[in-house]
């Protein structure tokens, strides 16, 4: 590698057939509002294999929208896993509801279920009102066992499957379930951030199987209003019509946004998720690769392993002397990350009681996690140069 090549943690990929889509639309009649949105939302259910997909602004405004039309409350209790963005915990706090943080398997690092368990026997019936369990770094978790956890509680899922779009699980009938399909969460969302899968720019999806959460989705994302004349309160003489509503009509209903994704957004979404399956695969060549080198290296404490239906969004390492290993990467400009600080430890959830102890297996991780160099485009040479140089530094 020459001495100006950066080497990021992750990347988008933008083609001359994304690029053509997006110049379409811009050339088209609609910037927003347009066909485009309905287009790139249909195709998305598709591909995921839901009923319905409400395109936003971004992810953080998807999981927003989303404690709002489960009508989280002042003092609801939801539970979330401290290895996330802190958007998965802030959307609660949005609506007004409190956070609650439950520790994670040491060995898939997503939310675990005993634990969870746990925290729900151990109060009375009716503390909680839902979970948000996240599929993190690509590992799809098995939203089936947390369903009937969740419908023994009488509690609602969200699942936040930002890092794993064409990620799957296999349920207890031996089917694959995708991430956010609907079939256990009652809702689930993804971002369109360039580093996820699908670059839109800023960009987020909420997928559902549920056609009351899909409706109510619809109006809060564009300021509460609606259009649809089976749905208006006030009648049509207050309209200003004779025997039907007048064409101008329209009612505010609710408290809603505006979180509108825009045209030339959904032509590059649409554009990107034509090639999700091809990108998928060279991510998951990518871990293969990582897998074999550092397979058994004793610097290693821990690693995922290849994992069936693993979307491979991060591939991270558990290792020693990790800040000797993430400065050395960057002094050759290889930009490791870390995924994540655990939220509960930020300072704004430690206002509200948390503090170090409470997460002990979230905070080990936390020493030791740093996530390599993944993205569909990282060439062969490139991910060689990464593994020469990891092998070099533990071997100084
Ligand atoms: C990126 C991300 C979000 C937020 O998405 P934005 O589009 O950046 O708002 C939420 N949750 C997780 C797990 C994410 O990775």
């Amino acid at each position: 590698m020459d001495n100006n090549h950066v080497i990021p943690y992750g990347k988008q990929h933008i083609t001359p057939e994304d690029i053509q889509a997006v110049v379409d639309a811009l050339q088209s009649d609609f910037l927003t509002q347009g066909p485009k949105i309905l287009e790139f939302e249909q195709k998305f259910a598709q591909y995921i294999g839901c009923e319905y997909a409400v395109a936003v602004a971004n992810g953080t405004a998807a999981l927003h929208l989303c404690t709002l039309a489960l009508e989280v409350k002042e003092h609801d209790k939801v539970i979330t896993t401290p290895i996330t963005f802190a958007a998965s915990a802030n959307c609660v706090r949005y609506a007004g509801g409190n956070i609650v943080f439950s520790d994670i398997d040491p060995s898939s690092y997503l939310l675990d279920i005993d634990k969870v368990k746990q925290l729900l026997e151990s109060s009375p019936k009716g503390t909680y009102r839902g979970i948000i369990p996240v599929d993190f770094a690509g590992r799809a978790v098995n939203l089936e066992v947390f369903k009937s956890l969740a419908d023994e509680y009488g509690l609602w899922i969200i699942e936040d499957a930002c890092h794993a779009p064409g990620g799957y699980f296999i349920d207890s009938t031996g089917k694959k379930q995708n991430c956010g399909n609907g079939n256990f969460a009652d809702l689930a969302i993804f971002s369109f951030h360039p580093v996820k899968h699908i670059a839109c720019g800023e960009g987020g999806m909420i997928t559902t199987n549920n056609e009351i959460l899909y409706k109510k989705l619809l109006m809060l994302r564009t300021h509460g209003i609606t259009k649809q004349d089976d749905l208006f309160v006030n009648t049509i003489e207050f309209a200003g019509g004779r025997d039907k509503y007048p064409g101008w009509y329209m009612e505010m209903q609710t408290l809603g946004f505006n979180y509108r994704l825009t045209d030339f957004q959904a032509a590059l979404g649409s554009s990107q998720l034509d090639r999700a399956d091809q990108g998928l695969m060279m991510r998951r060549k990518i871990a293969e690769i990582y897998n074999e080198a550092f397979k058994a290296k004793p610097f290693v404490k821990g690693q995922s392993g290849m994992v069936s239906g693993h979307a491979y969004h991060l591939y991270i390492l558990e290792v020693e002397n990790r800040l000797g290993l993430y400065n050395y990467l960057k002094e050759n400009k290889v930009y490791a990350q870390i995924h994540y600080i655990p939220c509960h430890l930020m300072p704004y959830y430690r206002d509200s009681g948390w503090e170090e102890g409470d997460m002990p297996l979230a905070e080990n991780y936390y020493k030791f996690c740093l996530s390599l160099p993944m993205y569909p485009t990282l060439e062969r040479k490139e991910q060689d140069f990464v593994i020469d140089l990891i092998n070099k530094f533990y071997t100084i």
